[in-house]
């Protein structure tokens, strides 16, 4: 009886895709599996149909970047997020959702609007952990792996700031229905950030369900609600 309702309606519990192309997905597939959500490997277009919100991991962004485009997933990806599906980004999943990537590359799937720029804490600081306030999830810090990680330079007006490094640097966002995160939460036990997700995604669900739309998405090229075009 404690635990928190992760359905939408009790017949239809909510699942959650992971985008598993290449780097750390297991681990958000684990993490899912012990809060009880049931995830849901993404590799195909197909494996979208059903699902209710996505986790993009952390990895190699041009490797997922390459697979993106060689599977045909670019396309159905955009259209899920205009969907209003909840999207959660982490490390070189959160580059994959930037709508900038300092340094000129070109952004990949651009839904939110931030700019990142990749390897961000250079050679000395390649790898760290640090334990980080994170006031929408509550009292206890969130422990952040850091691992070649990007960081968050600019943020648009409606995107809330979730966490920052003690100076001052943003490592965690959320705009509507998108969240990212410059670490990885999956890495350090942590599970409240795939609480949130599912949270979102059983909302989503709900609505989608409630209004007698499918799940299946329009075609549309930017952001869910977005401001400007993509
Ligand atoms: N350095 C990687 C990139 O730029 C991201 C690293 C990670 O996801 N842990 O794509």
């Amino acid at each position: 009886m404690t635990a928190a309702p992760m359905t939408a309606d009790p017949g239809t519990p909510v699942r959650i895709g992971v985008l598993a192309l290449q780097g750390a997905f297991r681990e958000h597939l684990e993490t899912l599996a012990g809060i009880g959500v049931q995830g849901v490997p993404v590799r195909l277009p197909r494996d979208l149909a059903g699902i209710a919100g996505l986790i993009l991991p952390g990895g190699e962004s041009t490797t997922i970047r390459r697979l993106i485009a060689r599977w045909e997933l670019r396309g159905p990806l955009l259209d899920f997020a205009a969907s209003g599906a909840p999207m959660f980004g982490t490390c070189a999943g959160l580059i994959v959702l930037a709508r900038e990537i300092a340094g000129g590359e070109e952004p990949i799937l651009p839904l939110m609007d931030v700019t990142v720029r990749r390897n961000a804490f250079g050679r000395q600081l390649d790898s760290f952990e640090t334990d980080l306030a994170v006031p929408v999830l509550g009292d206890p810090p969130v422990h952040g792996v850091f691992i070649r990680a990007p960081v968050i330079e600019r943020v648009g007006a409606d995107v809330e700031v979730l966490a920052r490094l003690d100076d001052g640097r943003v490592v965690a966002v959320r705009e509507r229905n998108l969240l990212g995160t410059a670490f990885h939460p999956e890495l350090a036990g942590e599970t409240r950030f795939h609480r949130l997700i599912a949270t979102m995604a059983a909302e989503h669900q709900e609505r989608a369900e409630g209004s007698g739309h499918r799940q299946q998405p329009t075609r549309r090229g930017g952001a869910a609600g977005s401001s400007s075009a993509a």
